[in-house]
């Protein structure tokens, strides 16, 4: 018995894969590589193909016996999705419409799907539990938030058991040293650090200093990838005792301002880091910090890098590494 993992060449996903392979799970891997990298796979049978192509779906589930679903693939940027929203919610809903389908025909009732913090948008009750309203900031999070809704009924209907996990910031990279964050463009705050101080870029831009936050920058809670992987196969072996379908809140409940987060890349770098102040980025909620007291109780999950300290060290490790990513 197999677990299907799409979108297993990303960062999260490849992560994810390298963690299923460590505890010696059988894994299949579908990706498009339009952001995964070949080279980010460890192990596992690789499938290239698209999940809107139910013939190539069809042929990956009835070559494999498929027991389990995670399911990462998606666009995932927030300022790309206020711009272009309809390739967000084309490719980050119907992926899955069409992967839940097939599942329901080949009788696979396991789910994992991969949320985002971005569904809660400007949620007062810091930190935020699953039960707090959701109303997103921008179409990324919306797209997330319209699946979360279709897996309520495709239990109801079809008894397809689901773990959403709401991911707040990952962010690190793998202890060992060979997957890590590589984004093109990146986007996200720590790896352009990270290319700050590895001279690649002259400075970061911190977009907004003018928000309602002690330092008047956003504050985010930032969750080392290789935890969110253990979280996945705990909530997987929960799902395979027969457990209810969830939802669950990934972070380390601990929130970091923009210029925070800049401090400790210059501690941990021991370099000098130029920044600049720039405009708000459109769709940034001012405030995301999860409680996951749900995930540690009802998973018992223990995240292991929980401080940013940690996690930026095994950050600037793969990025001092592949100061060019994947493409070495
Ligand atoms: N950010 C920033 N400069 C950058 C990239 C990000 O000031 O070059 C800010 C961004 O506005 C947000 C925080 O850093 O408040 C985290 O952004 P990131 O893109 O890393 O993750 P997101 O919160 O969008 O998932």
């Amino acid at each position: 018995m197999s677990i299907l993992i799409c979108g297993g060449a990303g960062y999260i996903g490849s992560h994810m894969s390298s963690y299923l392979l460590e505890q010696g799970k059988d894994i299949i891997i579908i990706d498009n590589l339009k952001n995964g990298h070949k080279n980010a796979l460890l192990g596992g049978k690789f499938y290239l193909g698209d999940l809107r192509n139910r013939i190539f779906l069809n042929k990956v589930f009835s070559e494999n016996n498929i027991e389990s679903v995670i399911n990462f693939a998606a666009y995932s940027l927030v300022s790309e999705s206020i711009n272009n929203p309809l390739k967000y919610f084309n490719n980050n809903i119907l992926s899955t419409i069409t992967l839940l389908d097939v599942m329901k025909d080949y009788g696979v009732n396991n789910f994992i799907f991969s949320s985002t913090a971005a569904t809660y948008g400007h949620c007062r009750n810091i930190p935020i539990k699953e039960i707090d309203a959701t109303k997103p900031t921008n179409p990324y999070g919306e797209s997330k938030l319209a699946v979360e809704k279709i897996l309520k009924w495709c239990d109801k209907a079809y008894g397809i058991k689901y773990s959403i996990l709401r991911y707040f910031n990952a962010a690190g990279a793998d202890i060992n040293g060979n997957i890590g964050e590589d984004h093109r463009p990146e986007s996200h705050l720590i790896p352009i650090t990270l290319q700050v101080a590895l001279g690649q870029r002259e400075r970061i831009m911190i977009f907004g200093d003018d928000y309602d936050t002690p330092d008047g920058t956003c504050i985010r809670d930032y969750i080392h990838v290789s935890d969110l992987a253990s979280a996945h196969f705990l909530a997987l072996e929960r799902l395979n005792k027969g457990e209810n379908s969830n939802i669950y809140n990934l972070g380390n409940g601990k929130g970091f301002s923009v210029k925070e987060v800049i401090n400790t890349v210059k501690y941990v770098t021991g370099t000098n880091i130029k920044s600049e102040i720039a405009s708000r980025r459109q769709g940034d909620p001012p405030i995301l910090v999860a409680s996951s007291e749900k995930a540690i109780k009802e998973l018992s999950w223990n995240p292991k890098y929980n401080s940013l300290e940690m996690i930026i060290e095994t950050a600037w490790r793969w990025h001092k590494n592949h100061p060019y990513g994947y493409k070495q």
